[in-house]
């Protein structure tokens, strides 16, 4: 049967890594500072946020929320982005998306400096993941499935990858992550033909599709290592992946569970994010 590759141990190892680097900062007065900004009070934000929060106290990492009415408007907005961009004490910045509909995300992208921009927002950062720059910001998610892959020393040279979905933030992304380990990677998505035959190949498959326990065993190659990105909530209102974990146990290696897996990791990389932005800030 499949080992569970919890993200637990992940975050907790990332966490005192992190927490090492902020104490020689902090002894050196500098305080590094992550900045998130909310427009609205929406569920998923608000919760990401409280584990973000608990994270960078975790870290020694101070957190501050700029909060926005969910009717302002673009051009303040921009003002208040700015505003935090030229804030010297913040480091980085998370600004939860999807924004409201009066915000133009093609324009605010543009403006998050992309020093601060620590998911991944600015195309300045997109470049540098799709240059194999490794002074970018790739976004949280996919990096989390990376650190997965990496503390559980998976080798990933040469070897087969498949990623089921193809959005910016993870899918498409990931499969740049990968790539840049050496994997050979294939991209699918909804309009794949034979979608579990292309999956069956992967010694790596990944899953950030969106569409509760699609991933049954006929996906599935003898042996391989699955990674559930998806966060879903099924018929019964129960938190799910995209892997019908049960039924792809006994054929795969290794699977990251749903809760407990890749999500578990997000703010742990949030905080490595943040250090990462600080020394270079200080050009450390
Ligand atoms: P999107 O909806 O932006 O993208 C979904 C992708 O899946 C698309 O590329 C789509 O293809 C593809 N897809 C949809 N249906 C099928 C299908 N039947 N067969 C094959 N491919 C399909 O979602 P995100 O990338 O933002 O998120 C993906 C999942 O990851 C979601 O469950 C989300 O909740 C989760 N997530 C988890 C996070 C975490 O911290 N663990 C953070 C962010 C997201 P096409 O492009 O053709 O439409």
């Amino acid at each position: 049967m499949g080992e569970l590759l919890k993200g637990k141990a992940v975050a907790d190892f990332i966490t005192l890594d992190v927490k090492k680097g902020v104490d020689e900062l902090i002894a050196k007065n500098i305080h590094p500072k992550l900045m998130i900004v909310r427009v609205g009070e929406r569920q998923d934000d608000l919760s990401y946020e409280k584990s973000a929060i608990k994270r960078m106290q975790s870290c020694g990492i101070e957190c501050e929320v700029t909060i926005l009415p969910i009717d302002i408007r673009q051009d303040n907005f921009i003002e208040k982005l700015k505003a935090v961009n030229s804030d010297d004490k913040v480091h980085g910045i998370l600004l939860f998306r999807p924004l409201p509909k009066q915000i133009d995300e093609n324009v605010v992208k543009h403006i998050i400096s992309p020093e601060k921009d620590i998911d991944c927002f600015n195309p300045a950062n997109v470049a540098k993941i799709a240059e194999g720059d490794k002074t970018g910001f790739a976004p949280c998610t996919p990096t989390a499935a990376m650190e997965i892959l990496k503390y559980n020393n998976i080798d990933l040279k040469g070897k087969r990858a498949v990623v089921i979905g193809r959005s910016l933030v993870v899918g498409k992304t990931m499969a740049l992550l990968l790539l840049g380990e050496d994997a050979t990677v294939t991209i699918c998505h909804s309009k794949t033909i034979e979608l579990p035959k292309v999956a069956a190949e992967a010694d790596i498959l990944i899953a950030a599709i969106g569409k509760a326990r699609m991933i049954t065993d006929d996906y599935i190659k003898e042996g391989a290592v699955v990674i559930d990105v998806g966060i879903n909530v099924d018929t019964d209102g129960k938190l799910c992946g995209d892997v019908d974990t049960d039924k792809v146990r006994d054929k795969a290696a290794f699977i990251t569970p749903v809760p407990s897996g890749v999500g578990s990791v997000t703010t742990a990389v949030l905080a490595k994010h943040v250090l990462k932005a600080c020394w270079r800030s200080n050009n450390i």
